[in-house]
């Protein structure tokens, strides 16, 4: 029987990488966690008050066999696509992305006055949907839930459900819950988690504790995995605590990953490459629009 309460099993401080044609970011996990995180692939964080840190952005590039998730916390960031979509995304926006069979796309950081801040995490496909038509969802702050609990706590549902509410993403392969959890200093919150499923939360700020335990504390842009158990349980320090809290059905099918293109196997990931070479990487166009 799993423990109830889920407990830290594994910590990654963040590591400083540069991404893109040149963006500083901190890259919580990716290629070397794999299957860890499973069905979640890489978790990057980019936040500069520095434009030099993000205007090179990341021009366009390719995607196959992934779902990309950018959540915006502060400034703002262009995007378009070989689907034809493009725009630009500012706080609380999320653009959630389905690569599927290919898609190339940009996204640039625009200049900000004050702090440009955000999220891109990667979500795998299964198998039988690698190479399903490309989709793209662009949601803005105002179509995501806010949750009020008793305490103070709130719970902005990107994904998911939160008791009965529930975010407007749905019908991804692997189930996601994706919220954003604000806790005021010494308040709690509780959210019950599937067993199986893979659990990690980020520290956007401030800090508390996960499990009810001194060894549960975390801060400083940390990302805890957990281990399996029927709920998560966190408390506020005195700063408050405001952190992501993801979860998803993990897909335990082999991984073949080279860097924007996500397959199951080495010739699926040769064949994307050929592709490529010959143009014939878009399978599903419609044309560009820059924004
Ligand atoms: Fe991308």
């Amino acid at each position: 029987m799993p423990d109830p309460v889920r407990s830290i099993t594994r910590r990654y401080p963040g590591v400083p990488t540069v991404e893109g044609a040149g963006v500083r970011l901190r890259r919580s996990f990716s290629h070397p966690e794999v299957p860890l995180f499973d069905p979640f692939l890489l978790l990057d964080r980019f936040g500069s008050t520095n434009p030099a840190d993000y205007l090179a952005g990341f021009p366009w590039h390719p995607h196959r066999g992934i779902e990309t998730v950018t959540y915006v916390l502060g400034g703002q960031v262009a995007h378009g696509d070989t689907l034809g979509n493009s725009g630009v995304i500012g706080p609380g926006d999320v653009q959630w992305m389905n690569a599927g069979s290919g898609i190339i796309h940009q996204e640039m950081p625009q200049r900000t006055e004050g702090r440009l801040e955000g999220f891109q995490l990667w979500v795998n496909r299964p198998a039988r949907e690698k190479m399903s038509t490309p989709a793209y969802r662009g949601l803005t702050s105002a179509e995501f839930p806010t949750v009020e609990l008793d305490g103070g706590a709130r719970a902005t549902v990107v994904a998911g459900r939160y008791r009965d509410v529930a975010g407007p993403v749905d019908g991804i392969p692997v189930d996601p819950l994706y919220l954003d959890v604000r806790i005021p200093p010494g308040g709690a919150f509780e959210h019950p988690t599937h067993p199986g499923y893979t659990v990690f939360a980020h520290a956007v700020e401030g800090d508390g504790s996960f499990a009810g335990t001194d060894a549960g504390r975390v801060g400083d842009g940390e990302t805890v995995l957990f281990g399996d158990g029927d709920s998560v349980r966190a408390v506020a320090g005195p700063a408050g605590f405001r952190f992501l809290l993801v979860s998803g059905r993990p897909l335990h099918e082999p991984v073949a990953w080279y860097g924007p293109i996500v397959m199951n196997t080495r010739a699926e990931l040769q064949t994307a490459m050929r592709e490529l070479d010959r143009g014939e990487f878009v399978h599903h166009r419609r044309p560009i629009v820059e924004g």
